[in-house]
Parts: structure tokens; sequence; C-alpha cells
């Protein structure tokens, strides 16, 4: 038995827009909603909270605060810094991740505690045998911000795959042996610090996502509500992949969500009308 939900976790990329462009209803949904506690969660590490807040507001999402922003690369670094405050680092990924291991560790290319493996460009011949020798003679754990095998682009309208940080850290983990720590989701270590942040129990929140494998089993395994919006990874009509747990919520689109949650809890939501937009 669902609860009306006390506070929402996001997933955007995919449930608010593709790439660029902003799905139809997601800023009326956002509106719809404001009065509800929320945060954004992504699995991508290539961004800071600050420019993801700012993409946000830039594109009519929204004026979402930095602190609502939870990337796997900011719970990574969260993540490290209570293992061990004041970590050495190797990062392997975009420079946004970089950018938020410094803000709670040091870069050190010599004698580093951790090797983080992200996305997006950062992985060459080099760095991978940094990496593996950091691991193999120093013992450096290896670190992975996201397990997804690939992420979807958007180019042109159309999707297109990217090598995930599942695909980027397995060289890591063939060459060591070392089989690497996940941050991300479906792990629980990135719902938890959200959680943390909106400071409800899992079962008062509702996560809303597009992909059944990180954004639903995670959210699922947390015991969080959960919404599945098809339209990013799943399309209407695709069957629902076996064995994964079902979202309580398996709708085509926000609009579509938000006229579900009315039906069933008519008092649950301040905004007197459906959505127009
Ligand atoms: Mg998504």
């Amino acid at each position: 038995m669902t609860l009306c939900p006390r506070a929402l976790l996001l997933d955007m990329d995919g449930v608010l827009y593709h790439g660029e462009r902003v799905l139809p209803h997601a800023p009326a949904f956002l509106r719809a909603v404001a009065h509800l506690p929320h945060v954004f969660v992504t699995n991508n590490p290539i961004a800071t909270p600050a420019e993801v807040a700012a993409r946000l507001a830039r594109m009519g999402l929204g004026a979402p605060a930095p602190e609502q922003i939870l990337t796997s690369g900011l719970a990574t670094a969260r993540y490290l810094a209570r293992q061990r405050p004041g970590f050495r680092y190797f990062a392997v990924g975009a420079p946004g991740l970089d950018a938020v291991l410094s803000r709670y560790g040091t870069a050190d290319a010599e004698r580093a505690d951790y090797v983080v493996v992200g996305e997006g460009p950062g992985l060459d011949y080099q760095s991978l045998t940094r990496g593996i020798g950091l691991i193999l003679e120093q013992g450096a754990r290896l670190i992975s911000t996201n397990p997804d095998s690939t992420v979807d682009a958007w180019r042109d309208g159309r999707r297109l795959a990217l090598p995930g940080g599942g695909a980027l850290v397995a060289p890591f983990e063939v060459a060591t042996g070392q089989r690497a720590l996940t941050i991300g989701k479906p792990e629980p270590l990135l719902y938890r610090m959200a959680l943390d942040l909106l400071g409800f129990e899992a079962r008062q929140c509702l996560m809303i996502g597009d992909r059944v494998d990180t954004d639903i089993a995670g959210a699922a395994a947390l015991g969080l509500q959960t919404a599945l919006v098809r339209s990013g990874r799943f399309g209407p009509g695709e069957p629902w992949p076996a064995g994964a747990p079902r979202a309580d919520w398996d709708v085509p689109d926000l609009a579509a969500l938000y006229r579900a949650w009315r039906a069933k809890w008519p008092d649950c939501f301040d905004a007197a009308d459906g959505l127009n937009g």
C-alpha cells in the first residue's frame, strides 16, 4: 500500500529532458510538485552540481539550489571522505569528477588511496596504466562512480549510446582482478545520501526514473516508492525486463504520473488543476 509521497527523487535525463530538449510536461510537473521537498539524482558524474543546477534553470526547469543536486561524482567524494578524511585520489574521467573530488580530497597520481573511474573523456592508455599500477603496486582501492554499461546521448533527436561508467571501469577490473566498489544507482550509497538530504524515510519518498535497471531496481531495494516514466530508455509498450522489480507506477510520461496521483490522492497536492504544458 503506497502512501502519498512526502518527498521526491528525480532522475533527469529521460525524465525531464533528452539532451538539450526539454520533455513536454516537465516544467509544469516541477511547478506542480514544487511544494514537495525534492532532490535530483544522477549517475552522470561529468558535470558538477552547480553546473547541473544552472543547466536546469537555463532550460526552464525551476531554479534548484546546487544542494538539491546529487551526482554520482559528489556522492563518491562524500563517501570517500567518510572512509578516509583527506584521501588522495587518481581520477579517470571528466573534469567535473576531479572538481568534486578535489573539494574533499587531494589529487595524487603517485600515492593515491583510490583510483576513481567515471564517465566522460579521461580513459586512455596512460591513465589505464597509471591506475593499474596504483592498484597492483600500492594497494589503491578501485572505485566506480556508476555501473551503467552505456548511457544515452541525444543528437538531432536520436538516441546514441556512449560508454558508461561500468564499461570504463571494466579494463581496470580485468587487469587487476579487483572488483570496483560502485557508488551510483542501483547501489544503495547514492540513494541513502539522497534520503539523508531529504530527511524522510524511504517509504515516504518516491523515485522517478526512466531506467528499470538503475532507477527502479535500486530505489525499490531500499523500500522507496518508484515510478517509471516511459519517456527515455523505455518506450511505451516495451516489456518489463524479466526478474526486475515492478514499479509502483508505470506511466508514459510525467503528466500521466501526475494524473494518476491526483486520482488516487485528491488531497495530496496543492495544485488545483492538472498539468497544462
Ligand atoms: Mg535517466
